[in-house]
């Protein structure tokens, strides 16, 4: 959603064009305020757990839904310890190594997913944001066509297996 009021001086908002783009920008001069509306980072773990990936379920989400750990940054965190960080908190699990799978831009919701591979130890426990879990093995993972899917997908091709995309 675009904001409407400048978070600095109160004033309405205006669309301008600026660097190429339709910006919503404070037409106060002095203020100069400018809504970037820049991606917001968000962290996506493919967890490995006993040879299997682990895909959870969000509260509220639709019955067959299933999707990788995700979660923003804390302040001054890195994204490999904000990714452990994630994956303790919602399944439960320590993460023993963790490596950068890529990098994939989710224009729906204006966010850029930093996904990691993350090989995980312990016994899975749910937290309170989560209802369901499915632990499935790597050549039966079908991955879907946006945002987290892709980096699942590449995921798979660097282990040699040509994913079944849906
Ligand atoms: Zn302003």
């Amino acid at each position: 959603m675009s904001e409407r009021f400048c978070p600095r001086c109160a004033s309405p908002l205006a669309q301008v064009e600026l660097g190429g783009a339709s910006r919503m920008a404070c037409p106060d001069a002095v203020c100069g305020y400018v809504h970037w509306d820049s991606p917001i980072p968000v962290v996506a773990a493919i967890v490995e757990h006993e040879g299997r990936v682990v895909l959870a379920r969000n509260r509220g989400w639709p019955e067959n839904m299933y999707g990788l750990v995700t979660g923003f940054l804390e302040r001054g965190e890195s994204p490999q310890q904000g990714v452990a960080r994630e994956v303790k908190e919602e399944l439960d699990l320590d993460a023993k190594a963790t490596s950068l799978v890529g990098l994939y831009p989710f224009e729906r919701k204006n966010e850029l997913i930093i996904a990691y591979h993350v090989e995980a130890a312990g016994v899975i426990s749910l937290n309170e944001e989560l209802v369901d879990y499915r632990a499935i093995k790597p050549a039966r993972l079908r991955p879907w066509k946006f945002g987290t899917g892709l980096a699942l997908a590449d995921w798979l091709r660097s282990r040699g297996l040509e994913p079944d995309v849906f």
